[in-house]
C-alpha cells in the first residue's frame, strides 16, 4: 500500500463520520425531498423562451412520406444525421424547438461555458471534419459553430425543421409507419422515429418560495440574457458593473459562469447548497504540429475517446492518452463493488485521498478560513459530478464576491429585491439560476409520448419502467430508437455513447431499408435479458450512492417514489467500453438476434 493511502488510515473513522453527518445535514434540511420544481408556463414561461432565436419563422406546413423523423438536433440527431448521410439515407427530417444545431450548445452559452471533457475526444467526427480545435479543452462558442459545420458538411441543413415543436408520435400499425405532427402544423409519415431529445435538456428552476414576487431581473443559465448583462459568450458583460447579483447552485455550471460574474458585477453573492468538488483544470491552446501529427494516424480519435473511457472506467490501458483531470482523479473507480474486504478498504481510502487533495487544494488557494472551509466537499468523488476549473477558488478571494452558504438548507426564500438565506437578505437587482436540469425525465416529460403498437402512450406503457435491447429498440414501439441514458450507455464524455448510439441505430435502419424490412421490435424476451443485464450493473453503483450526499446521481438520497420504474429505466452502470463493445458484437453476429423484422408482403422473417 502506499504511504498516502496507508498514513490515511487513522482518519478513517472521523472522515466516515464527517461524510454522514454532512449527508444527514442535507436529508434532514427537507425531509421530503425538494418540491418539484416551477412548472415553465404562465407567469415561469420566460424561463424556457428562446433568446438566441433570430426573428420568429413563418413557413408552410410540410406533409412528407420520409424514412426516418430524427426528434431532436443536438449531437444525438446529428450524428444519426450524419451516419445516416454516409449510409446514403437521404431522406429524413431532423426536428428542434431550437433555431439551429447543437442541442446543449445551442442552449447553454451563459458566460464562460465550455466543456471539461478533452475537445479532441469530444468533438465528433473529427476524422471525417479535417478540425482542429482550438484548445484541449472547447469554449461553448466553438462547439456550437463546430455543430454549424456538422450541419453543412454532412448537408444537414436542408433536413431540418427548425423552431419547430414536436406534438404527437403516433404508430399506425395498417401502414408500419409513425405520424409525427407538429405545432407547424407538419405532418411527417415516417417509417422510423429517432427520439434524441438529450438528458440536460428541461430546464430546473427550484420553487423557491416568493420566486414570483422578485422585481429584479430573473433567469436561468442555459437561457443566458446577454441584453440585460452585456457582452457575449466571448465577450466580458459590460452592464453589470453598477448591479448586485445573486447566482442559485454550485454545480459544473456555476463553477464555469461565477468568474466571469464576479469579473462584471458589482457585487456577487453566490448562494451554495453542496460545494463541488473543483480540481485543476490546465486549459491549453492546441500545438498544431502535434494535433497534426496526432490526426495523421486513421482511427486517431476513436482510439483516443476508449483510451479515455478505459482510463475512468477501471480498464487501465497502458498509456493515459488524455492524462487530465478526470484520468488522474478515476483512474481507480472507486464505485466497484468487491466482495473482498481488503479491496472494499483499499478502493475507500483511494476515494478519501483524492478528496482530501481536492480539500486541500482549497486551503492553499481560499484565503479567507472559514470560506475555505465552507467550499469543502464533504462526500465521495463519484457523489456528485466532479468540476476542473482554475478560476474558480480564487474567485472568493475578490472583495466583491461573497459566499452566501446556507448550510445544506438551500435559499430561505425570495423577496421582492432580495435573496434570503438564513434570515439575512441580500439585496440584488439578478437572480442567476444555476441550478441544473430535470435528468430524470423521461420522453414524454420532454412533450413526447409516442403511443406504440397497443395504442399505449409510452408514459403509460412504461409506467413500471422501459422495456429495450441495448437501450434504443423499444419493445411495444416498432421502428422507434432511443438516443438516451434509458437502459443504454452512459460515460463522462456523453458523446462517445451518444455517437455509439447513433451508429447502432443507423445500423438497424439501414439493414431494413435494403432488406425490404418495414417494422422492427425487440421480442419481450430480448427486453427482459437486456433488463438483466442493466441491473447486473445497477447494484454495484447503488453501494456507492446509498452513501453520497444528495443530488441527482443518487435521486437526491431518496427511494425513487416508483422504485421499480426507476431501476427498469436506469442506465447501463458497467464501463461504456463494454457496452459498446456488446453492440459492436450483436452488429457483427449479424443476425439481428433479439429483433423482430417483418416484411408485410412475406410476414415475418426473422426472431
Ligand atoms: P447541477 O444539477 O449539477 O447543479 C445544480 C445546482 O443547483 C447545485 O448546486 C444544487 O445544489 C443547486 N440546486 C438545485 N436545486 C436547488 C434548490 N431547490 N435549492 C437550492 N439549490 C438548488 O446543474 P448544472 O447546470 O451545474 O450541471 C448540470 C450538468 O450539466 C452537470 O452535471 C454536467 O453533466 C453538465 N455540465 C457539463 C459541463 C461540462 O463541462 N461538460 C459544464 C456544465 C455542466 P445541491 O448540490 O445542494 O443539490
Amino acid at each position: 500500500m502506499r504511504d498516502d493511502l496507508r498514513e490515511l488510515i487513522p482518519r478513517v473513522p472521523a472522515l466516515r463520520a464527517k461524510y454522514a453527518r454532512e449527508r444527514e445535514k442535507r436529508m434532514q434540511a427537507r425531509p421530503d425531498g425538494d418540491p418539484p420544481p416551477v412548472e415553465l408556463r404562465g407567469a415561469f414561461a420566460d424561463f424556457d423562451r428562446d433568446p438566441f432565436a433570430q426573428a420568429e419563422l413563418t413557413r408552410a406546413p410540410v406533409v412528407e412520406q420520409i424514412d426516418v423523423a430524427i426528434i431532436g438536433a443536438g449531437f444525438g440527431g446529428m450524428m444519426t444525421a450524419a451516419h445516416l448521410h454516409k449510409r446514403g439515407i437521404k431522406n429524413y427530417r431532423i426536428i428542434d424547438k431550437a433555431s439551429d444545431f447543437g442541442g446543449t450548445w445551442y442552449w447553454n452559452r451563459y458566460p464562460g461555458c465550455m466543456c471539461d471533457v478533452e475537445s479532441y475526444c469530444y468533438l465528433p467526427l473529427l476524422e471525417e471534419t479535417g478540425y482542429m480545435p482550438k484548445h484541449k479543452y472547447a469554449h461553448a462558442s466553438e462547439i456550437f459553430a463546430y455543430c454549424q459545420l456538422l450541419g453543412r458538411q454532412f448537408q444537414l441543413y436542408p433536413r431540418a425543421l427548425f423552431q419547430t415543436e414536436v406534438r404527437g408520435v403516433v404508430w399506425d400499425e395498417a401502414a408500419a409507419r409513425w405520424l409525427v405532427t407538429t405545432a407547424r402544423g407538419d405532418r411527417l409519415s415516417a417509417r422510423f422515429v429517432v427520439i434524441a431529445g438529450g438528458v440536460l435538456h428541461k430546464v430546473k428552476v427550484p420553487s423557491i418560495t416568493g420566486i414570483d414576487s422578485f422585481q429584479g431581473h430573473i433567469f436561468h443559465t442555459s437561457r443566458w440574457d446577454y441584453r440585460y448583462t452585456g457582452g457575449g459568450p466571448e465577450e466580458p458583460m459590460d452592464k453589470l458593473f453598477d448591479k448586485n447579483v445573486a447566482i442559485i447552485g454550485t454545480g459544473a455550471t456555476a463553477v464555469q459562469v461565477v468568474p466571469k460574474l464576479a469579473a462584471a458585477a458589482k457585487k456577487l453573492y453566490v448562494f451554495q447548497r453542496t460545494p463541488s468538488a473543483v480540481g485543476p483544470r490546465g486549459q491549453r491552446a492546441t500545438d498544431p504540429a502535434w494535433f497534426q501529427e496526432m490526426a495523421s494516424k486513421p482511427g486517431w480519435q476513436e482510439e483516443r475517446s476508449r483510451n479515455f473511457i478505459g482510463m475512468i472506467t477501471n480498464k487501465r490501458p497502458a498509456v493515459d492518452m488524455v492524462n487530465d483531470g478526470w484520468t488522474e482523479l478515476l483512474s481507480t473507480d472507486t464505485r466497484r463493488f468487491s466482495f473482498r474486504p481488503a479491496q472494499r478498504k483499499l478502493l475507500e481510502l483511494i476515494d478519501f485521498r483524492n478528496m482530501e487533495k481536492i480539500r486541500a487544494r482549497i486551503d492553499a488557494i481560499v484565503e479567507d478560513k472559514a470560506t475555505a472551509e465552507a467550499l469543502k466537499p464533504w462526500y465521495g468523488q463519484m457523489c456528485k459530478r466532479p468540476c476542473f476549473h482554475d478560476d474558480y477558488l480564487p474567485t472568493f478571494n475578490r472583495d466583491n464576491v461573497t459566499l452566501v452558504d446556507t448550510n445544506g438548507l438551500g435559499v430561505e426564500r425570495i423577496a421582492p429585491r432580495a435573496v434570503v438565506a438564513q434570515g439575512v437578505e441580500y439585496p440584488v437587482d439578478l437572480i442567476v439560476f444555476a441550478s441544473g436540469f430535470e435528468t430524470a425525465a423521461a420522453t414524454w416529460q420532454l412533450g413526447i409520448d409516442p403511443v406504440g403498437s397497443a395504442g399505449v402512450p409510452m408514459s403509460k406503457a412504461w409506467a413500471r419502467g422501459a422495456a429495450t435491447l441495448h437501450g434504443v429498440h423499444l419493445h411495444g414501439f416498432p421502428n422507434l430508437l432511443l438516443n438516451s441514458v434509458t437502459q443504454g450507455g452512459q460515460a463522462v464524455n456523453f458523446s462517445y455513447t451518444i455517437t455509439e448510439t447513433a451508429r447502432h441505430t443507423v445500423h438497424t435502419i439501414a439493414h431494413c431499408l435494403e432488406r425490404g424490412f418495414v417494422r422492427v421490435e425487440p421480442t419481450r424476451a430480448a427486453a427482459y435479458n437486456w433488463l438483466r443485464i442493466v441491473l447486473s450493473k445497477l447494484f454495484e453503483a447503488a453501494a456507492y450512492n446509498a452513501s453520497c450526499t444528495p443530488g441527482y446521481y443518487n435521486n437526491e438520497g431518496r427511494t425513487p417514489r416508483n422504485l421499480i420504474a426507476a431501476l427498469r429505466s436506469a442506465p447501463y452502470m458497467g464501463s461504456a467500453l463494454d457496452w459498446a463493445a456488446m453492440l459492436e458484437a450483436w452488429r457483427a453476429e449479424g443476425t439481428m438476434r433479439g429483433l423482430r423484422l417483418e416484411r408485410r408482403d412475406h410476414g415475418p422473417a426473422a426472431a
